[in-house]
């Protein structure tokens, strides 16, 4: 199965690395630079995993995660958080959200490849 993997960053140079890091694998990779972009690309093509931001310019990815949860169509995609926010409060915010994992930046390749291995089963291409 070719899955399809969405970036939600705002920092191009983030999306880029994740695209890089999943490259090896049968998937596809889609890209949002904001949180409105990342909730059309989930409503048109269906992600299997979200790996989303926090802080960006429209919406914050717990804004955007609230949105997904709230939806039945798209309330139990996995979503793995990459972020560089920390705080007690929005970690368990997210938590709350049922995310499936949270990593803070500045973050390894290997750590978010490890994450997302355990929670869909990627093959090599
Ligand atoms: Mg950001």
């Amino acid at each position: 199965m070719k899955y399809k993997i969405l970036t939600s960053d705002d920092s191009k140079m983030v999306r880029v690395i994740v695209a890089r890091t999943f490259s090896p694998f049968n998937c596809e990779i889609l890209e949002a630079g904001t949180g409105t972009e990342a909730l059309e690309v989930v409503a048109k093509h269906s992600p299997d995993l979200i790996i989303l931001d926090i802080t960006m310019p429209d919406m914050t990815g717990l804004e955007v995660l609230k949105t997904l949860r709230a939806n039945p169509v798209t309330a139990s995609i996995p979503v793995v958080m990459l972020t560089a926010e920390s705080a007690n409060k929005t970690v368990e915010e997210a938590d709350r959200l049922s995310v499936s994992g949270y990593i803070a930046k500045p973050f390894k390749p290997e750590q978010l490849l490890a994450q997302v291995k355990s929670i869909i089963d990627l093959q090599p291409a």
